[in-house]
Parts: structure tokens; C-alpha cells; sequence
């Protein structure tokens, strides 16, 4: 059997290692875009201020340490073609430009994402890059050490912009962060925001917010120097980071047929398989189910990324009527946290303002909590925000901020997370027998102390 994976990064290289584990006998190719596969695009940001000494140390296996495992990764390889009827594919070997024919017993598609693309003049300017994949980031850094820019421009307040923004502060820059929205961290809601955008102010970020980059503008040489902004003033910038959000990379798959689903990622059911025979799909590219409104969503991020890879890869190579051993993928809370300069934010499941879009009747509680026994040296304070159901009690989201170092926001999210997935009521939360010593947090949990508040206005 042939299986073959389009796109060699968290979800395909899952798929692919995950399937010829299952299937020893398997011939499985993996063809990958970018120069190399398996790429940590999480430790980006911390590339661009030295943090992580060196490139190599964002690729976590190269093509020959899979092929030791049998696995053949053909990078600077792209699919430009697929016949879902006569399961072939049209190849681009870009270094050479010759394009070739494969075909495929099983194919799992692994696309992605794409960056969004700020639609204003002058986006193409020299100094002006996204940041998604290790290319940019060379791009990035070597602007940096040509060109030795004096300022930076970070657009874009969600968690890439925000992790940027310090990274590039680190590495000596000036560092100005414009966001359209009136608050940075803005899938958050505005308790956390205002700790997040005061922090940023703090730390030397010049921060501006309800209020868009209209043009970049030129230098004499074709590079960019500045921003204007709505207002008409302008931002000196020798180097822009644009963070404005990511889109699934599906462009391939639509013209071959593959159905896509209302958040605009591939359609797949719990197996991950398309609506084509013999294909699924994982990663950012495709769609999955929010666990707590049971509606489309989708949640690009890396650790969900390797769990469908798994399933899929998995479910792949499946030999017919091997339905009992099939693995299915139920859905994702778009559980996450980021590291913002000396703060860690974090949350899981609905905001206070997705429940409210959800027509689900929301009552909240923000609690600030020492991490640590009062009494005991290091505790920081830790803010929690639970999300309940009105009448049911049903927990529906959480946020946290708190201290990266001493801090407690990672814990609170994850114990949250876990109730969310259990489908747990803050009734249930309130009696929780969580680990406690006072080294590690208050007697009682922030969680529980937060569940205890709110199960009394449920
Ligand atoms: C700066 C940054 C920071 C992040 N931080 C976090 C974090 O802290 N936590 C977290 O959970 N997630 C984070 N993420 C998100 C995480 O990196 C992604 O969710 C994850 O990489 C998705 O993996 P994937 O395999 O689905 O897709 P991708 O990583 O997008 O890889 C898909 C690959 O397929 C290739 N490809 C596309 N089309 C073709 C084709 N036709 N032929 C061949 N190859 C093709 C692309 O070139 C790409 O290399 C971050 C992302 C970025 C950019």
C-alpha cells in the first residue's frame, strides 16, 4: 500500500511516522513545500531574539532521520495537483522546476495554514514579513543584520504579534505594536486584555490600539521606514512583523473536490476523513468540532495539530473492514497559553463573549489568588476567570493570567480544560480534590475558589 502525505509539518509528519509504525510494510511519502520538514513553528518568536541559539534547534528530525524510520520526505515539494478519481497528483520539485506524476493508495492532507496578508499599500515592501513559517523568520533575521533597523513594528495583538513584540524588544529593537481592535488579546476577555496591554507598556512596547496601519511606506531603496496609520501619523519602522492571523492552506484540496466546512478548513467527521474516498485530512488545514457548543471550529494550533496527525495517520492505513481498530478525533476547547514578556495568559473553551454569540446564557467570576499559601515565599498573584452555564451550572470557558515564573496561569487552565472535557458543572468543581501543598498553591485552588463563587449565581 502507498500512502501519501501533503505537508511535512506537525500533522503530516504525525500521520506518516504514526502510520508506518502501524503498518511496517507501508511505502509512505511525505512532500513538503518548505525547506524542512518537522518544523517547532511555536519557537519562532523566540528565534528572532536568540532565546533558541539556532535554526536547527526548530527542526526536530530532517528528511534522513526519517528516512531511517522508512519514511521518505521529499522537501521543496509541492503538490499542485490532485485527481481524487484517478489518485494521482501533479508534483513540483522546486529546486529544479520539473513537475512529475505520483499516485497514491491512501492520502492524508496535511496542508496548514497560510499567513493573512495585510491588504494595504506597501505590504510587499522589503522589511515587511509574516511570521508562520522558519523561512520568514530567516527572512527576518537576516533584514535585521543587513539592515540593523532601529525600530520594529509589530501588527497584529494576538498571542504571535504579542510573543514577537518581546522577542524583538530582546534583540534591542524599538518596538511599537499597532491592533485595529480596541484591546490586544482580543480572544480573551477585557479583564485580561488591560493586564496584558498595561504589561506591554510596561515592558517598553509602544502600544496602539482601535486603530489601523493604512500604508507602509518606502525608504529611497525599496525598504520599508515607516507606517501611516488612520490618523495620518506616521510610525518610523526599518522592519515590520505582520500577525494578523492565519487562514487554512486549502486551496489544493477545494480543486480537487474536497468539501469544506463552514469555518472555511476541511470538512472531516470523527475519523478525519473527507468526503473524498481513500482521503483525510489533519492539522490547520482541516475543521474539527468545538467541544462545548458541539459547532464547527477551528483551532489552529500545534498540539491539536499532532493529535489529528495521529488519528489520521492511524485511520489511513486501516486495511478494509478494519473498522474496529479506526481512532477518532471528538474535538477541540482551542486550549492555549502564550508568554508574554514576564506573564503567562492562557484559556480554554468560550470567552464571556463567544458563549454570549453562542446563545448560551453566561455568568462569569474573575478572582485574583496568591499561586502559593499566602505565607510562603514566591506566591504571585494569579487572575482566573470562569465561564458558566446560567440554570445548568455547565462550566464553559476559563482565562488566567498570572507570573510565567511563580505563577499558576498554566495550571488553572489545564485543570479547566480537563473539566470542560469531562463536561463538568462548577457544582462538581467546587468539591475537586486537587493536589495542594503551600510550596504550590493556596489550600484551596484558584479553580475552586473561583467554581465556589460562581456556583452560587448559576
Ligand atoms: C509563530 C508561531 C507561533 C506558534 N505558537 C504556537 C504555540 O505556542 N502553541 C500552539 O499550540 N501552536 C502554535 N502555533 C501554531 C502551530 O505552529 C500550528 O498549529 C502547527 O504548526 C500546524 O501544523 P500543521 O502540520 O497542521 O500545518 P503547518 O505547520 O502549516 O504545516 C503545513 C506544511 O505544509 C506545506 N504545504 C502546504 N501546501 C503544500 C503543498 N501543496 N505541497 C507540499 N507542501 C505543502 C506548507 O509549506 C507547510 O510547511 C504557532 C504558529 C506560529 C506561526
Amino acid at each position: 500500500m502507498r500512502l501519501v502525505v501533503i505537508g511535512g509539518v506537525a500533522a503530516g509528519t504525525k500521520a506518516a511516522s504514526r502510520a508506518k509504525r502501524t503498518r511496517p510494510d507501508l511505502e509512505v511519502t511525505v512532500y513538503q513545500a518548505e525547506p524542512e520538514p518537522s518544523i517547532s513553528e511555536c519557537g519562532l518568536p523566540y528565534l528572532l531574539s536568540g532565546t533558541v541559539a539556532s535554526r536547527e534547534d526548530l527542526v526536530s528530525r530532517t528528511p534522513e532521520r526519517f528516512a531511517e524510520k522508512g519514511v521518505e520526505v521529499k522537501v521543496r515539494h509541492r503538490v499542485e495537483e490532485l485527481d481524487a478519481e484517478g489518485k494521482t497528483l501533479a508534483v513540483r520539485d522546486l529546486e529544479t522546476g520539473r513537475l512529475f506524476e505520483d499516485r497514491y493508495d491512501r492520502l492524508v492532507i496535511s496542508t496548514g495554514a497560510k499567513a493573512i496578508l495585510l491588504p494595504v499599500p506597501g505590504a510587499n515592501l522589503e522589511g515587511v514579513y509574516p511570521l508562520r513559517f522558519l523561512t520568514d523568520a530567516d527572512r527576518i533575521l537576516s533584514h535585521a543584520k543587513v539592515h540593523q533597523p532601529r525600530s520594529a513594528l509589530v501588527v497584529g495583538g494576538g498571542y504571535i504579534g504579542l510573543e514577537v513584540a518581546e522577542n524583538l524588544l530582546a534583540r534591542g529593537l524599538e518596538v511599537s505594536l499597532v491592533e485595529a481592535a480596541d484591546r490586544v488579546a482580543l480572544s480573551y476577555g477585557e479583564e485580561v486584555a488591560e493586564k496584558v496591554g498595561a504589561h506591554l507598556e510596561e515592558k517598553g512596547v509602544r502600544l496602539f490600539t482601535g486603530i489601523s496601519v493604512e500604508e507602509f511606506l518606502p525608504d529611497g531603496e525599496g525598504r520599508v521606514r515607516a507606517a501611516r496609520l488612520g490618523d495620518g501619523r506616521e510610525l518610523e519602522a526599518g522592519l515590520v512583523v505582520a500577525g494578523v492571523g492565519v487562514k487554512p492552506e486549502v486551496g489544493l484540496a477545494q480543486a480537487a473536490g474536497v468539501k469544506l466546512g463552514q469555518t472555511g478548513a476541511i470538512a472531516v467527521n470523527r475519523r478525519l476523513e473527507t468526503n473524498l474516498p481513500d482521503v483525510w485530512a489533519a492539522g490547520d488545514c482541516a475543521e474539527s468540532i468545538n467541544l462545548v457548543t458541539g459547532e464547527p471550529a477551528w483551532h489552529p494550533l500545534g498540539d491539536t495539530a499532532n493529535q489529528m496527525g495521529r488519528v489520521a495517520g492511524t485511520n489511513a492505513v486501516l486495511s478494509e473492514g478494519g473498522d474496529d481498530e479506526a481512532l477518532e478525533f471528538p474535538g477541540t476547547l482551542g486550549t492555549g497559553v502564550f508568554k508574554v514578556f514576564d506573564l503567562a495568559v492562557g484559556k480554554t473553551g468560550l470567552s464571556e463573549r463567544a458563549a454570549r454569540e453562542a446563545g448560551l446564557d453566561a455568568v462569569t467570576v474573575g478572582l485574583e489568588a496568591p499561586s502559593r499559601a499566602g505565607y510562603y515565599p514566591g506566591g504571585e498573584p494569579v487572575f482566573l476567570k470562569l465561564i458558566a452555564e446560567r440554570g445548568t451550572g455547565r462550566l464553559l470557558g476559563a482565562e488566567s493570567v498570572g507570573a510565567v515564573d511563580g505563577g499558576s496561569a498554566d495550571k488553572q487552565i489545564d485543570v479547566s480544560a480537563t473539566a470542560l472535557w469531562g463536561r463538568l458543572t462548577v457544582g462538581d468543581l467546587v468539591n475537586l480534590d486537587l493536589a495542594y501543598a503551600p510550596p504550590f498553591g493556596p489550600a484551596l485552588s484558584p479553580v475552586i475558589q473561583a467554581a465556589t463563587v460562581l456556583s452560587g449565581k448559576v
